[in-house]
């Protein structure tokens, strides 16, 4: 009797106590204390920047003095972006533990300079494998199954991972609020605010307001009716991000934020910019930074500092010259697909205070054609990564081009595979050279493989090996991995070190048994994987600028901190574009 009145007295006492002393070891410093969560939705239609948004946000936090950390929920099926086409959802961004998440990712490593981790992008699919695979092992004692809350728990843990490294989280919720596959993202936000302590999370939503030309005004009801949506589920926004094309009256903000219950000062512009990498800017001149922080209580706000994205505004807008690089690929129909590459380019750009235009050249125009009149004219052609044999004869015929007139050329994955077999055909002497990849049909050998299939490498200090008819999804040599430059190389130079670790995506090598005949023919492997038995880089050395890498530079290339490849890639560029 005695013990059941005072236990619970007890320990609710204990808990008081415990939770202050963790306070008060958190102020000090001692312990950290959990990150602020900041949950990011989008309504009314997609594609309206949630990506970006986030980002900008991110750098802005940063700006202020904080850490963050950025996440992306994504509610389709597919368990990673990995094997989804690059026309349907854009190019799949590698994380240096290997993840192969969604290009979004990439814009928050773009605008934080933090790199993405695993944990730090999960979609319905890989949820439900897990929730799954735990069913089976009988991790859940025989109950029944639910989306709540077995599926919502699994989402929550998600979210909670790395709580005590930063001072914001950050989540992105993909798609829009309403579609049937995201309820359960939507949900498992809604308990996961309740489950932390008041003012810890708060919620940002991205709405349209389109202007209807005829009446000259903007209008409103769409995101009122997008955040009754969001209401209906147990969500109040605290800050409303609005997309539009007209500036945002006055009247039309009081009304927004009188119906869909939120501050003014929480009623965020977001226009149409020039150049993404003004978004931070344009975001803290609308309140954005200003409006988190005061949902969150933060007072006095501190002051931010701007410095790395008015030097970054500063060079796009103030550039000497242009110059024209072809990118030679086969999803030139989506830009998306080589978003990492494009971006790559323009911080490339930045640096040499140039202006890069991109232009899409599809290969497969001149897989069985002259290449010339589709070529001719660029200061500089990158050919990218790629899957499946498809326009490859192109790419090959690109990299001839490139190689005979001396035009800068940057092959990247696959295009530093396209590279070595026109080497190896056109130079070395191996007529029939190819690739393992487009050879798949049993029995019939077209070429001679001189890029070959990968089953086996060397990953810290184990070995990693696949079989020939492993899955597609998650079998390739994926993530960061080291290489050792040769000395008095041009790619050497460029980097200003003798080791790199560069992200890896590709399931095909370069067969180190060509090396000597393609060194003789003046091809040299300047970049080789530690152990020496995967060539990372090649270079041309009677070539102003050509080199051919393994791996992904694109992907750590940053508007603040361009890649060394890029940044000389387009120098040389532009060397070449002056001497025309
Ligand atoms: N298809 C090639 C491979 O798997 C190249 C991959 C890529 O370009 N990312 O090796």
């Amino acid at each position: 009797m005695l013990r059941q009145f005072f236990l619970p007295w007890v320990l609710a006492f204990l808990e008081i106590t415990l939770s202050s002393w963790m306070h008060a070891l958190a102020i000090t410093g001692v312990a950290k204390p959990m990150a602020r969560y900041i949950f990011i939705t989008g309504g009314v239609v997609s594609s309206l920047g949630k990506g970006l948004a986030s980002a900008a946000l991110g750098a802005l936090l940063q700006a202020r003095g904080y850490t963050v950390r950025l996440r992306k929920l994504d509610p389709y099926l597919n368990v990673d972006p990995g094997t989804m086409s690059p026309f349907e959802h854009g190019e799949v961004f590698v994380t240096d533990d290997g993840a192969e998440t969604d290009l979004d990712l990439g814009h928050y490593e773009r605008f934080t300079g933090v790199p993405a981790r695993m944990t730090d992008s999960v979609s319905s699919g890989r949820i439900y494998s897990n929730v799954l695979e735990r069913e089976r092992r009988g991790d859940y004692l025989g109950k029944t199954i639910q989306v709540v809350p077995h599926v919502t728990n699994e989402i929550k843990d998600f979210i909670n991972v790395g709580d005590d490294e930063v001072d914001f989280m950050l989540c992105e919720i993909g798609g829009t609020v309403g579609d049937i596959e995201g309820l359960p993202f939507f949900e498992a936000i809604r308990q996961f605010s309740h489950d932390k302590p008041r003012g810890q999370c708060i919620f940002m939503h991205l709405t349209l307001l389109p202007y209807l030309a005829a009446s000259g005004e903007l209008k409103t009801k769409p995101t009122q009716h997008s955040v009754k949506e969001l209401q209906s589920i147990g969500i109040a926004p605290d800050i409303l991000v609005c997309r539009s094309e007209q500036p945002i009256p006055e009247k039309e903000r009081e009304k927004i934020a009188l119906f869909c219950n939120v501050r003014k000062e929480a009623v965020v512009a977001a226009y149409d910019l020039n150049s993404i990498y003004e978004a931070p800017l344009a975001y803290h001149r609308e309140g954005l930074d200003q409006a988190v922080l005061d949902a969150f209580g933060i007072a006095p706000a501190p002051k931010p500092n701007l410095a790395r994205w008015n030097d970054v505004a500063d060079r796009i807008h103030n550039t000497d010259g242009e110059v024209n690089v072809a990118i030679v690929g086969k999803y030139t129909q989506l830009e998306d697909a080589y978003k990492s590459i494009k971006e790559a380019l323009i911080h490339g750009g930045m640096h040499n205070r140039v202006r890069v235009n991109v232009n899409w050249v599809d290969a497969e125009l001149f897989d069985k054609g002259d290449a010339t009149p589709h070529l001719q004219g660029y200061d500089a052609i990158l050919v990218p990564g790629g899957f499946g044999e498809r326009g490859t004869e192109g790419k090959i015929k690109a990299a001839q081009f490139a190689r005979e007139h001396k035009v800068p050329y940057l092959g990247i994955c696959l295009g530093m595979q396209m590279a070595v077999i026109e080497g190896a055909r056109n130079v070395a002497g191996v007529a029939d050279a190819g690739s393992e990849e487009f050879d798949h049909e049993a029995g019939k050998k077209r070429f001679e493989p001189v890029v070959y299939h990968l089953k086996e490498w060397v990953q810290g200090n184990a070995k990693v090996t696949r079989k020939a008819d492993d899955n597609k999804g998650g079998t390739m040599r994926l993530g960061a991995y080291n290489a050792v430059l040769s000395e008095g190389s041009n790619v050497a130079r460029v980097y200003g070190t003798p080791q790199i670790e560069e992200r890896h995506r590709h399931r095909y090598e370069v067969d180190i048994k060509y090396r000597d005949a393609l060194e003789k023919a003046g091809l040299k492997f300047s970049g080789m994987s530690p152990d020496g038995r995967l060539p990372e880089i090649v270079e041309w050395e009677d070539h102003p600028w050509f080199i051919g890498v393994q791996f992904h530079p694109e992907l750590k290339s940053k508007p603040f901190d361009p890649h060394p490849l890029f940044k000389d890639f387009v120098r040389a560029a532009k060397e070449n574009s002056r001497l025309v």
